[in-house]
C-alpha cells in the first residue's frame, strides 16, 4: 500500500490488487505495531538503511495525518553476565547506523524499572508503537485521492509480457486480464507462489519462502510497565517482549515457531514457553492473567538453520527487465520501513 501511495503522487495511475476483501487482512494486521529504530541490522543492510529512513517517514506521516501512534521508547535488557556481551554488540551496531541509543547501568536500570530482573540495558528513545489498521486505511486514502484503484477480493494469476506491456491475468467474481507497463509483486507471504506464475522472471532469482509462526498473549492485569521492553534478540527473532496496542493493553510476543503451513492457530506449549520466558526479565508475572491473543506468520527467505536474511527487492539492475520490481522477504521490520521502502522502489522503477 505504501508503494502504491507513493506511486500515484508520482503521477503514476495505479491499480492495487487485492486476493482479500480488505487490505492488510495477512502480515499487516498480525504484528507487533512497533516503529523499529533500526538497531539489530548489519550496517548498510537495506533493513537497516530502510529501517532508520522509515522510522523517521513514518512518524512525520502519522503526525501529518493523525494516525494515532506513541514514541514510548524501549529497554532492551540482559539478564545475565553472559547476555552483556551482546547487550554491547547491539549498541555498538546501532550507533554504526546511526540510531541513537543510550546505555542504562544497572543502578539505573533498579532506579527506572525495579521490576525488571536486569542487569544492564539499552534505550531506544526513538522506538515506538503505531496503530498500524489506521496507518492501511491513510495509505488507501492517499491511493484514492490520487486517482488511484484498488481492486478488492481479486487475485493475479499470471503474468506474461509482450514487447511493451506486462499482462495480468486477475481472478476476481469472473477473470480478466489488465495490461501495464509497470509492475510490482509485494505479494508478502505469497510472494513466491504468485512470482512463480510470471513466466518472464528466472526462477533462480526468487527465493523460497520458510514460515515462521508467532503467538501474542495479551495480559489482562495490573503492571508497571510504561515502554517497551525487549529481552536480547536471537538470529531469527527479537524475542518475547512487552508491548501495547493504542489503547495501552498490554500483551507480550512473538515467540517463534517454524511451520510448514500458513495456520494461525496456537500451539498448545505456547503458555508455558511464554511463562519461561517473561519470568526471566519479569519475575513477577501472574500467569493467570496471560490470555491468548493473536498470531502472526513471518514471510521469512532464510531457514531455520540460516543467518539472517535481508529484504529482497529486486529491480531492473537484478533482472535486465524494465519496469519490473519483486519484494521478498518483508518480514520485521517491514512496517517500520514502508514508506523508505516504497520510495526505494520507485526509484529502482522511475
Ligand atoms: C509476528 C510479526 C511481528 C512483526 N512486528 C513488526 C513490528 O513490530 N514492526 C515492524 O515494522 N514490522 C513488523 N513485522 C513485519 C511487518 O508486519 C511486515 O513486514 C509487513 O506487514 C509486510 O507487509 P506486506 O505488505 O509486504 O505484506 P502483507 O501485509 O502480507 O500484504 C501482502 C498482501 O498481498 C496479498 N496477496 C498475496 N498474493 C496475492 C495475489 N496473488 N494476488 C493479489 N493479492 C495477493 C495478500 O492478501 C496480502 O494482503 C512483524 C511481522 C510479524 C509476522
Amino acid at each position: 500500500m505504501a508503494i502504491a501511495k507513493h506511486l500515484s503522487e508520482e503521477g503514476l495511475q495505479i491499480v492495487v490488487l487485492e486476493k482479500e476483501k480488505r487490505s492488510g487482512e495477512s502480515t499487516s494486521s498480525r504484528n507487533s505495531g512497533v516503529i523499529h529504530a533500526g538497531m539489530y541490522y548489519p550496517e548498510n543492510s537495506l533493513k537497516a538503511k530502510l529501517c532508520v529512513e522509515g522510522n523517521n517517514l513514518l512518524y512525520h506521516y502519522a503526525r501529518k495525518k493523525n494516525i494515532p501512534h506513541k514514541k514510548i521508547g524501549k529497554y532492551i535488557v540482559s539478564t545475565n553476565e553472559s547476555e552483556e556481551k551482546k547487550l554491547i554488540q547491539i549498541y555498538e551496531n546501532g550507533k554504526k547506523n546511526s540510531v541513537d541509543l543510550e546505555i542504562i547501568s544497572k543502578t539505573d536500570l533498579k532506579e527506572k524499572l525495579p521490576y525488571l530482573s536486569a542487569v544492564s540495558g539499552i534505550f531506544s528513545p526513538n522506538t515506538g508503537i503505531i496503530d498500524v489498521p489506521e496507518l492501511i486505511k491513510s495509505l488507501e486514502f492517499d491511493i484514492w485521492q490520487n486517482d488511484g484503484l484498488i481492486s478488492f477480493n481479486t487475485k493475479c494469476l499470471k503474468v506474461k509480457k509482450n514487447c511493451n506491456d506486462f499482462e495480468i491475468y486477475c481472478d476476481s467474481s469472473e477473470k480478466f486480464k489488465i495490461k501495464s507497463k509497470l509492475l510490482i509483486n509485494a505479494s508478502g507471504l505469497q510472494s513466491y507462489e504468485t512470482s512463480k506464475n510470471f513466466s518472464f522472471l528466472p526462477k533462480e532469482l526468487l527465493h523460497p519462502l520458510y514460515y515462521a509462526k508467532g503467538h501474542y498473549f495479551k495480559y489482562t492485569g495490573q503492571h508497571p510497565f510504561t515502554n517497551l521492553v525487549y529481552p536480547i534478540n536471537s538470529e531469527s527473532s527479537l524475542g518475547i517482549h512487552v508491548g501495547f496496542d493504542m489503547s495501552g493493553q498490554l500483551r507480550f510476543g512473538p515467540d517463534l515457531v517454524w511451520v510448514k503451513d500458513l495456520d494461525y492457530k496456537f500451539e498448545i506449549n505456547a503458555k508455558e514457553r511464554f511463562i519461561k520466558s517473561i519470568k526471566a526479565y519479569w519475575p513477577d508475572l501472574d500467569s493467570d492473567k496471560l490470555n491468548e491473543d493473536y498470531v502472526g506468520i513471518r514471510p521469512k527467505i532464510q531457514n531455520k538453520s540460516e543467518n539472517m536474511r535481508d529484504f529482497s527487492i529486486i529491480g531492473p539492475k537484478d533482472h535486465s527487465l524494465e519496469g519490473f520490481v519483486n519484494l521478498q522477504g518483508i518480514e520485521s521490520p517491514g512496517v517500520t520501513s514502508s514508506l523508505a521502502i516504497a520510495k526505494f522502489v520507485s526509484n529502482l522503477l522511475l
